[in-house]
């Protein structure tokens, strides 16, 4: 099926299915397809929108999406269950976190563009066809390959109706790390197209280092059908984890401590560490021992993300230090 020729509204009730979504031209003269699952309830209800390797090199979705389709069966389900598992599908071919076809993030394009290049086209269709007629989307990142994340639940904490409905969510999740973000969000991501089409969302994060921990996969799992049952989706109420750590800062991954030397990273600190302004977080030394630089934190607080691969060229993102909320 060509991508814009689907039409949610005219899924039958009752249903389970995949699909393949033609999105746009190979160059060998076939098409690239995004994997497509979907279960429609027997009664009405919510729509929910699951998404997994926006990041062509993260893999928690890529294992938890067919778990929850799995799962769950039309006719326990009230609403819609729609989820691609892998979005970026040219990244994802190439192990890589952007598109080896236009060099493009996924995760900075959306809301796309239909007559854009391949990655562009792939956020369109997203947004057009999936997160405009869902009411809730959850968007399953991790650190990827070069990158390592505590297991967390994510969103933009926002004083209004859709802000509280993403924090709702969030919370249902039910994993052990919440990290809330001041608004506004960062453009480009599948998260801010919902939040401006009125659509309240939330996304994970997760060890990465281009394997899926299975525990994580399990925490996902879990997650996507708490959130399920906190929308009323199905009966029950939501297993959750106690939360070890409630976060609240910027979670833009762009700007973050980098590296002013190149050579072999060393951290001296874990992931969810407490650090205090000025600690060192690692040593950046050359192939002699000698230390090249020493990367510092200016603020206080927890450890969110640190770099996974040693070798590292200047400017490459090393750690980010996040802060307690009301701390
Ligand atoms: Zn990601």
């Amino acid at each position: 099926m060509r991508f814009q020729e689907l039409d949610i509204s005219r899924l039958a009730r009752d249903s389970k299915a995949s699909a393949w979504l033609a999105v746009g031209p190979r160059a060998d003269g076939g098409d690239w397809c995004l994997p497509f699952l979907y279960v429609m309830g027997v009664t009405a209800g919510p729509t929910l929108l699951v998404l997994g390797a926006v990041h062509g090199d993260e893999y928690e979705g890529v294992e938890t999406i067919p778990e929850v389709f799995r799962r769950v069966a039309p006719d326990v389900l009230r609403g819609a269950l729609l989820m691609v598992p892998i979005c970026n599908v040219p990244a994802y071919e190439a192990v890589l976190r952007s598109s080896p076809i236009d060099g493009l993030n996924l995760a900075r394009v959306f809301p796309g563009d239909p007559n854009g290049t391949i990655t562009q086209r792939i956020a369109y269709w997203i947004t057009q066809k999936l997160i405009k007629p869902a009411d809730f989307v959850i968007d399953l990142h991790s650190g990827g390959v070069t990158a390592e994340i505590p297991s967390l639940i994510g969103f933009t904490q926002s004083d209004n109706e859709l802000g509280r409905r993403s924090r709702a969510g969030a919370l249902a999740f039910g994993a052990s790390v919440v990290w809330e973000h001041p608004p506004p969000m960062p453009p480009g991501r599948s998260l801010s197209a919902a939040i401006d089409l009125g659509v309240p969302a939330i996304y994970t994060e997760a060890g990465g280092g281009g394997y899926a921990h299975p525990s994580d996969v399990s925490c996902f799992t879990t997650g996507v059908i708490n959130v399920m049952k906190h929308l009323d989706m199905l009966d029950g109420q939501p297993q959750l984890q106690p939360i070890t750590h409630h976060l609240s800062g910027d979670g833009n991954m762009d700007s973050v401590i980098s590296t002013p030397a190149a050579g072999y990273f060393r951290s001296d600190v874990a992931l969810l560490d407490e650090v205090s302004a000025g600690q060192r977080l690692g040593t950046v030394r050359d192939p002699f021992g000698k230390v090249m630089a020493e990367i510092t934190t200016e603020s206080p607080g927890v450890v969110i993300m640190l770099r996974r691969i040693h070798r590292v060229h200047v400017g490459d993102n090393l750690a980010h230090v996040t802060g307690r909320l009301g701390g």
